[in-house]
């Protein structure tokens, strides 16, 4: 074997690296040469040192941290350590692409969509801020000076707990329209909140606001929240086919084997779960664990009432050739103790339809919802889900806003008409 030194120049040449990378390297413990010659300070390196400044030099080419390269010259007899650390940066450069797609596609829209400085919903509203109560992903909530509640639907969509930076055009009429609708369908198993949809009939300190408000508000009477959110399920699928998967039952209700995504259940069960504050996820709670909470009478009540409105509302959705999957009812109490159903009800935000004509147990239901949004978010967009997420393309929002206005005529059986001036 030639045990001749080479000079920090022949080493330079050889690997590519320059002279100045290498004493960088010298001093960063990274690569240290074999002998440094007392008199004159000359790097000198051995043969096989050659080997690792040309790894180096490729492993800084993919941009590498120093820390990382030290490791692996270190790990080097250890293949697995070696892989792990490899596979460990090429992780976190197509996280880097992914968020460098999406800051593209941001400056694109910006440089070529002046439509993204429209106001929105809550522009039109800042007048009100004196009275607002809560901001939701998509509903902000305004107080009445009589103590009426003031919940507005924006046209913000939401996915994967992030809102969305576009807003989908009349989302928040079609949804308000569509829960009003299904109100009138519910109300002989329990009243709710609505006290009117009506902006005519509005306390005077909203009538400045009435076009803002006009199709996608309701006054609604201020009830104290039941702290559970009350699902009701039909069908199998989402984190109750996970749950079921791992577990063979569903928030404590056992269910038969052999089930797939999409499944019918024998009968539709009660999967409560807890109402987390905003930004946290929602616990999935046993019965016993309502009846913990709220009380034995008030949980059978829950559970009664969500069952049977569930039923109510997948009967009706079947007869326009709509399967209601599941969905999620929220309750209040009257200050005269009367239980109310609250919130919003039925809409796709709420609910998972499927048409029926393409229901197929065993894989992912076509569904009337943010789809097209969730499909386009996780392919195309190349978003990794860690940061905001990017601008839908104007095809994601048209298909989305078609969606929606599907699920309300096919419903409904009558043509969503925009309200606003
Ligand atoms: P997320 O965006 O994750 O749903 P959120 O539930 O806080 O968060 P919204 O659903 O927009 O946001 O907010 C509506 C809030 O108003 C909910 O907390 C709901 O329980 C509450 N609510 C609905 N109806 C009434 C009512 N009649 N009285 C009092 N609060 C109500
Ligand atoms: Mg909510």
């Amino acid at each position: 074997m030639d045990d001749t030194l080479l000079g920090i120049g022949q080493i330079a040449k050889a690997s590519g690296l320059t002279v100045s990378a290498l004493r960088f390297y010298a001093s960063s413990s990274v690569l240290v040469p074999a002998v440094v010659d007392a008199a004159t300070g000359y790097r000198l390196y051995r043969p096989k040192q050659l080997h690792e400044a040309r790894l180096i030099a490729q492993l800084r080419r993919v941009a590498m941290p120093l820390h990382d390269i030290r490791q692996i010259l270190a790990a080097r007899e250890d293949p697995a350590e070696v892989a792990t650390i490899v596979e460990r940066h090429l992780h976190r450069l197509e996280a880097g692409l992914a968020d460098a797609k999406h800051v593209l596609s941001t400056v694109h829209h910006l440089l070529d969509d002046q439509e993204t400085t429209m106001p929105t919903t809550t522009d039109a509203l800042a007048g009100l801020a004196d009275r607002h109560l809560h901001s939701g992903k998509v509903r902000e909530l305004y107080s009445a000076d009589d103590g009426s509640l003031l919940i507005v639907a924006t046209d913000r969509i939401s996915a994967y707990d992030y809102v969305l930076p576009n807003d989908i055009p009349d989302k928040g009429a079609i949804l308000s329209q569509l829960s009003l609708w299904w109100f009138g369908h519910l109300t002989d198993l329990a009243p709710n909140h609505v006290v009117t949809a009506d902006v005519a009939e509005y306390p005077s300190e909203f009538r400045a606001y009435a076009d803002a408000l006009r199709g996608r508000s309701m006054l609604c009477r201020r009830l104290d929240m039941v702290p559970v959110e009350c699902v009701a399920r039909g069908y199998l699928t989402g984190s109750a086919l996970a749950e079921y998967q791992r577990t063979g039952a569903v928030h404590g209700v056992a269910l038969p084997t052999g089930l797939l995504d999409g499944s019918r259940l024998p009968e539709p069960i009660f999967t409560p779960t807890t109402k987390a504050p905003t930004g946290e996820h929602d616990a999935p709670m046993t019965y016993d664990d309502v009846v913990a909470r709220v009380g034995a009478g008030r949980a059978e009540q829950l559970r009664t009432l969500t069952l049977a409105m569930y039923r109510r509302a997948a009967e009706q959705a079947a007869a326009a050739g709509v399967i209601l999957a599941d969905t999620k009812l929220e309750f209040g109490v009257a200050t005269d103790g009367t239980l109310m159903l609250a919130d919003e009800v039925l809409t796709p935000d709420s609910s998972r339809f499927w048409p029926a004509e393409d229901w197929q147990p065993g894989r992912q239901q076509p569904s009337y919802d943010k789809q097209f949004v969730r499909d386009w978010l996780t392919s195309a967009s190349g978003w990794n889900r860690t940061s905001p997420p990017p601008m839908l393309p104007d095809e994601v929002v048209e298909q989305t806003r078609a969606k929606y206005v599907d699920a309300f005529e096919r419903l409904t059986g009558r043509p969503f008409e925009a309200t606003r001036a």
